[in-house]
C-alpha cells in the first residue's frame, strides 16, 4: 500500500481539476489531496488539443473557474502578451484557444497549490478498481502500479468517446478509421485524400476546422442521421430579461418547447435573437430537467435531443461561418442517412448508409473519422473502474442509463439506492441526475459545492 489521502480525485480534466483547485482554496488545515490521472492534468478531453484552430465554444466572459469570480478568466487573459489594450467587452464576447484554456486551468491550480495549507499529489495513474477500506473509513484505489487509500473519492472520469456504432468497424484501426478527439490522427490526414466524418456535432466542427486549416482539397462527407449541424452564438450578447421560466414548469417535454418556441418569436418582436432566449433559459436547465417526469425525460431524449443540442452547444460566430463557406463552396457534402456498415478495403474503407426515405449512400473513402460525439450510457463507456463500481453494488446506472446515479450534491447512489457521503462525482457522470452538467458553467458550480462538502466534513480522520 502506498500513501494515504484525504481526498483522492480520480481523473485530471477540467472537472477534477476544478475540483482540486477548490479543495485547495477552500482547505483551512494541512488535508492531503491527489488528483490520479494517466494524462497531463488539466486538460481531459477538451483542452488537450494544441491546435490553434481549436477555439473555446463558449464566450470568454463564461469560462472563469470559479462561480464566486466571474472575470478570472477575463482577468487572466487580458494580461497575456498580445491582449494587452484589447477592450475588456471585446474580450468578453471573444472565443479564446482551446489550449490558452488549459493553461489557464494549470496557471490557477500551481498558484493554489503554493497559498493552500493543504498538498496537492498528482499520480500518474489510471485508477482501475475502487473497493471499501477494510482497515479505516474510506477508500482503496488500486491502480497497474500501486494502491492507494483516500478517505472521501470524487470521480472526475469524464466524456467517454462513442465506438463507431455500425457492422464492421471493430476490424478498422487508424488511419483508416481515426477518432475526432485524436488531434494528431486528424491533423496527419493527407490534403487531398477522401475523408468520411461520421456525426455532425461540434467534434465535426473540430476535424473541419483542423482539415481546412492544412489546406485540405480532396472531397469531405459529413454523414449523421439529423445532418443538423451546430448553430453559431448571437455576434452581440444579449439575454432575454423578460423570459419566464414559470411558464416552462408544469409542462411536459412537447409543450414545454411549444411555449419555448413562443418565447423566441415574442423575444423577436423586442429585436433579440433566439440566442437571447437560450441564454436566459440555460441556468435553469437543471432544475426544468429535474421537474420532467420519468417519461416526459424519455420523450426528450428520444425526440428532441439533436435539436437542442444544436441551439444550446453554440460554436463561434466565426466559425460557422467558415463552415457554411466551406458549404457553399462545395467542399463539404452533408448526407443524411445511417452508418450501417464500414468495411476495411486494401486503401481505404467502404461505407454504406441508409437515409430515411430507404435511398443508399455508398462511399469508399481513404478515412473515417469518428465524431459520434461522447457516451452518454455508462455501461458502454467501457472504464473499468465504472464497471467495477457497478458490478461491486457501489454505484448503479443514472435515470435513463445515462451518467451514474447520484443525488443534487454529486453523491453516488449505491445499488440499493443510499447515497455515499465518501463517493462523489462531478460532471458527466451526473447528467442523468442534472442533464446539464458538462461545461465549465456548471462543472465550477458543482467543484466548488463539492469541496466545501469535502473541506468541512470529518476529512482528515486517517
Ligand atoms: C471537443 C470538446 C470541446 C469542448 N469545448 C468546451 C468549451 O469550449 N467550453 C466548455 O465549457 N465546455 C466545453 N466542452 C465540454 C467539456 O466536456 C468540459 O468543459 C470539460 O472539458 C469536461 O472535463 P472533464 O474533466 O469532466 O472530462 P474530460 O475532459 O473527459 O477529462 C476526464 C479525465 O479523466 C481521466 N480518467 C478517466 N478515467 C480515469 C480513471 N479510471 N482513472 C484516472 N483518470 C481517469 C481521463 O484521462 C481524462 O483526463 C467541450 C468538450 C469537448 C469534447
Amino acid at each position: 500500500m502506498q500513501s494515504r489521502f484525504d481526498i483522492g480525485i480520480v481523473g485530471g480534466g477540467a472537472a477534477g481539476t476544478l475540483v482540486a483547485l477548490q479543495c485547495l482554496r477552500q482547505a483551512t488545515a494541512p488535508l492531503r489531496i491527489a488528483v490520479f490521472e494517466p494524462g497531463e492534468p488539466g486538460l481531459g478531453v477538451a483542452y488537450a488539443t494544441g491546435r490553434p484552430e481549436h477555439l473555446l465554444n463558449v464566450p470568454c466572459r463564461r469560462m472563469s473557474a470559479f462561480p464566486d469570480g466571474a472575470d478570472d478568466f477575463l482577468d487572466w487573459l487580458a494580461a497575456r502578451p498580445g491582449f494587452a489594450g484589447t477592450p475588456r467587452a471585446t474580450l468578453a464576447g471573444a472565443f479564446a484557444l482551446r489550449r490558452e484554456y488549459a493553461a489557464y486551468l494549470r496557471e490557477r491550480l500551481a498558484q493554489a497549490r503554493q497559498a493552500s495549507p493543504a498538498s496537492l499529489e498528482i499520480v500518474p495513474q489510471r485508477i482501475d478498481g475502487l473497493h471499501r477500506d477494510p482497515a479505516a473509513d474510506g477508500w482503496v484505489l488500486e491502480g497497474s502500479e500501486g494502491r492507494w487509500r483516500a478517505r472521501h473519492v470524487v470521480l472526475a472520469t469524464g466524456n467517454a468517446p462513442r465506438p463507431l456504432p455500425v457492422r464492421g468497424s471493430g476490424a478498422l484501426a487508424r488511419p483508416l478509421l481515426v477518432d475526432a478527439w485524436d488531434y494528431a490522427g486528424v491533423a496527419a490526414i493527407a490534403p487531398d485524400a477522401e475523408v468520411c466524418i461520421v456525426g455532425t456535432g461540434l467534434s465535426m466542427v473540430d476535424a473541419v476546422l483542423t482539415l481546412v486549416a492544412n489546406g485540405h482539397h480532396g472531397p469531405v462527407h459529413l454523414l449523421s442521421r439529423h445532418a443538423l449541424l451546430p448553430l453559431p452564438h448571437a455576434v452581440a450578447h444579449a439575454v432575454d430579461r423578460d423570459f419566464d421560466v414559470d411558464a416552462l414548469h408544469g409542462l411536459g417535454t412537447r409543450a414545454r418547447l411549444r411555449r419555448l418556441r413562443g418565447q423566441v418569436r415574442d423575444a423577436a418582436t423586442r429585436g433579440l435573437p433566439w440566442q437571447a432566449v437560450m441564454e436566459a433559459v440555460r441556468p435553469h436547465v437543471q432544475a426544468l430537467w429535474r421537474s420532467l417526469p420519468a417519461a416526459e425525460q424519455r420523450r426528450f431524449l428520444r425526440h428532441a435531443l439533436r435539436a437542442w443540442d444544436i441551439h444550446r452547444h453554440r460554436i463561434a460566430p466565426e466559425v460557422h461561418a467558415l463552415l457554411q463557406g466551406q458549404q457553399q463552396r462545395g467542399r463539404l457534402h452533408v448526407h443524411r442517412a445511417r452508418l450501417d456498415m464500414a468495411m476495411a478495403g486494401p486503401r481505404c474503407v467502404h461505407l454504406a448508409a441508409r437515409g430515411r426515405d430507404g435511398r443508399s449512400v455508398v462511399l469508399d473513402v481513404a478515412h473515417v473519422v469518428n465524431a459520434t460525439g461522447m457516451e452518454l450510457r455508462v455501461q458502454a463507456m467501457r472504464n473499468p473502474l465504472l464497471e467495477q463500481l457497478l458490478g461491486d453494488g457501489h454505484a448503479r446506472p443514472g435515470a435513463h442509463g445515462i451518467g451514474l446515479g447520484t443525488d443534487a450534491e454529486g453523491r453516488l447512489l449505491d445499488a440499493g439506492g443510499g447515497a455515499q457521503d465518501d463517493l462523489r462525482a462531478i460532471g458527466s457522470l451526473r447528467i442523468g441526475e442534472a442533464w446539464e452538467s458538462i461545461a465549465v458553467p456548471e462543472l465550477r458550480v458543482q467543484a466548488e459545492a463539492l469541496a466545501r462538502a469535502l473541506t468541512t466534513s470529518d476529512t482528515r480522520s486517517l
